[in-house]
């Protein structure tokens, strides 16, 4: 892992779109609506150097928006919206070139409005009208160089995922690595029945792999989908590769003690929750010497304040999901006492791709060993890690904490 942050052009841009996206407002939500909301008027002000255009809505909209390039376009993507505007005030003016309406599938639809070349969105905000009927979409576009355009967009591809398939190409989508512990020659633990953890995570990996994909909004990576061995670095080095949104490490432990059972949400700190996390990390990062592949070097490459506010920003994010992950798991399968715990795994280290490790219950307990086994429980366990996925990937679209 020595190179792993010296000599990587993708973690620059990707950090400083960390920073900056920050304070980028790109999702605004409401509370869902049941019925669909009214766009009672729609009008383009400005001339080329400078546009507005203002949304009248019978209610508070959900609505995002991102940048394409080529031509440079703005997309603003309502849920649930019904166009009744006089079209004749929305027609294009000065720096807004076009003005085109799509369907996006579900209940989305995209207002995309084409720019007289390059813009900067300086706003896109939603108000409460005054007199208290419905509210007003409001976004003002500034004439900008296509050095800005670009900044904007790399910041948008570095902090958001746009997840319709096939309509904003210029946009990767949520990335998602699921690392199933173990393999080839490191079998993991073994279960009361002699089930190994290298098997049942595999299983259960390209279960939640597939269960993703029928979603048809994520890109999905395996470190590993056959039973090989594959060291914890190259692990890390296969979730960075893919630039993942999200590092999920599947296992299945056993220990001594046999009534312990229950999931756990593990993160990385350097200082463990508690012992028998602390003594988890140190089995899991064994697992290359106990395959004979000595010790890989310790990660100490990652050092400055400017990798230290990145490790700082991937943490929070790893935090943010593990909450959601907990929350979810839970309404879903049994879990441990305090179930979200924290120690120094290797596996979770990647400066840059927020990560978690989910230890789905105990191979040393009978009754929990007999779920893994059992797919409709794995199935329920994968709905559980889904939703937080779902979660998590809307919350880092709009995210401004
Ligand atoms: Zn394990």
């Amino acid at each position: 892992m020595a190179s792993l942050f010296k000599g990587s052009p993708a973690l620059a841009p990707r950090m400083f779109g960390w920073l900056v996206g920050l304070a980028a407002i790109l999702l605004m939500s409401s509370a869902a609506h049941a019925s669909p909301i009214q766009v009672e008027g729609l009008r383009v002000v400005g001339d080329a150097s400078r546009a507005r255009i203002v949304m009248d809505v019978s209610d508070s909209p959900d609505l995002r928006w991102f940048l394409l390039r080529a031509p440079h376009r703005l997309v603003l993507e309502l849920t649930d919206v019904e166009y009744l505007h006089d079209e004749t005030a929305a027609s294009p003016r000065g720096l807004i070139t076009d003005i085109a309406f799509t369907d996006a599938g579900g209940a989305k639809s995209r207002m995309i409005v084409t720019g007289e070349g390059a813009f900067v969105v300086e706003n896109v905000d939603i108000m409460k009208n005054e007199d208290g009927a419905g509210y007003r979409v409001v976004v003002d576009m500034v004439a900008g160089s296509d050095r800005q355009f670009e900044a904007a967009l790399a910041d948008q591809i570095a902090t958001t995922s746009v997840t319709s398939a096939g309509q904003a190409p210029d946009v990767p989508r949520f990335t998602i690595v699921i690392d199933p512990g173990h393999g080839g020659a490191d079998s993991g633990a073994r279960g009361v029945s002699g089930v190994l953890e290298k098997t049942i995570t595999l299983a259960f990996g390209l279960e939640l792999k597939k269960a993703l994909e029928d979603l048809d909004r994520y890109d999905v990576h395996m470190t590993r989908d056959r039973d090989r061995f594959l060291r914890l670095d190259e692990r890390v080095r296969i979730a960075r590769r893919h630039e993942a949104d999200l590092f999920i490490s599947i296992h299945a432990d056993a220990i001594r003690h046999r009534d312990v059972r229950g999931a756990t949400v593990y993160t990385v700190s350097e200082t463990p929750s508690d012992a028998a996390s602390a003594a988890k990390a140190i089995r899991e990062n064994l697992a290359d010497q106990l395959a004979g592949y000595g010790s890989p070097e310790e990660s100490d490459e990652v050092s400055g304040i400017l990798a230290d506010l990145v490790r700082r920003e991937t943490d929070g994010f790893s935090l943010r999901f593990a909450n959601a992950l907990v929350d979810s798991l839970s309404s879903e399968i049994a879990m441990i006492k305090n179930p979200h715990r924290f120690a120094g795994f290797q596996v979770l280290k990647a400066p840059d791709v927020p990560s978690v490790l989910v230890e789905l219950g105990y191979l040393s307990n009978a009754a929990d060993e007999a779920q893994l086994r059992d797919v409709e429980w794995r199935a329920q366990a994968t709905a559980g890690i889904v939703g937080a996925i779902d979660r998590f990937a809307g919350g880092r679209i709009g995210s401004t904490e």
